[in-house]
């Protein structure tokens, strides 16, 4: 006979998923990308992050930066640059693994400074959302934003590796995704349980963790103001202090050693 064990003596599995930011190029936006409607005219250069996690069966890298800072800005005007210790391979190796040891990329959305290096990585599989893709291939104001060269190869020959989502699922043990809608009808969060609690990856729900969340003020870019604004409170309310937007300085100093 099996002994009874009161549910609450079991112990959840300590997790052991451990999250790392990748400083793979910058872009240079107007403020009032940054914060809604603050500082018309101020430029800044900002970070276009990606997110390894370690820990499930085979790496996920979480977005993918821009394809090359020379097409991106003639595709959309948009300043880029990245400089060579900021390469995929480069920044991969400082954890030990390269582009072909990437088993996913997780796509929090499909605009062109998360998408371009997606290609780069022979093993993976893509996750979208199937509503983000759809939009992608045919979107409204501003049509730049979403690499033409980058969604044809999604839907030509990257498709037999792109596997659609549809709405929230826990991917792998610890690694949920959130889909928020908002900022483009198919924005996901993801969630990962670090060992020192629930970090989120916002995406660009969250721009800057202090302009965006701290003021409650959205980014200037979005598609649903609502959406966007409610996508806000889930962060406040379900983060454990551990907020990684892709486009904030503080977490390449702040976690620059990783967070697990
Ligand atoms: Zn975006
Ligand atoms: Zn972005």
């Amino acid at each position: 006979m099996t002994a009874f064990v009161f549910p609450s003596a079991i112990a959840a599995p300590a997790s052991t998923l451990t999250v790392h930011p990748l400083l793979l190029g910058e872009v240079e936006l107007d403020q009032t990308f940054l914060m809604w409607a603050s500082e018309p005219g101020t430029r800044r250069w900002i970070p276009t992050t990606a997110y390894l996690v370690l820990g499930p069966e085979a790496p996920i890298l979480v977005d993918a930066s821009f394809r090359d800072a020379t097409e991106f800005t003639a595709a959309s005007g948009v300043p880029a640059r990245r400089p060579p210790e900021q390469e995929l391979a480069p920044q991969l190796a400082r954890h030990g693994l390269e582009p072909g040891d990437v088993g996913y990329v997780l796509h929090t959305h499909l605009h062109h400074d998360h998408t371009g290096l997606a290609a780069r990585l022979p093993e993976a599989k893509l996750l979208v959302q199937r509503a983000e893709l759809q939009y992608a291939a045919a979107p409204q104001f501003p049509v730049p934003f979403f690499d033409r060269v980058d969604i044809a190869a999604l839907i030509g020959t990257l498709w037999g590796r792109v596997e659609l989502l549809d709405g929230e699922s826990e991917l792998f043990t610890g690694v949920r995704t959130v889909h928020t809608g908002g900022h483009t009808p198919g924005h996901q969060m993801v969630y990962v349980d670090t060992p020192q609690g629930r970090a989120i990856i916002t995406g660009d729900a969250v721009y800057v963790a202090d302009l965006n969340l701290a003021a409650g003020v959205p980014s200037g870019y979005w598609v649903d103001l609502p959406d966007t604004m409610a996508a806000l409170r889930r962060i406040a309310a379900d983060s454990e202090g551990i907020v990684l937007p892709m486009h904030d300085r503080m977490v390449h100093e702040r976690y620059a050693d990783g967070i697990g």
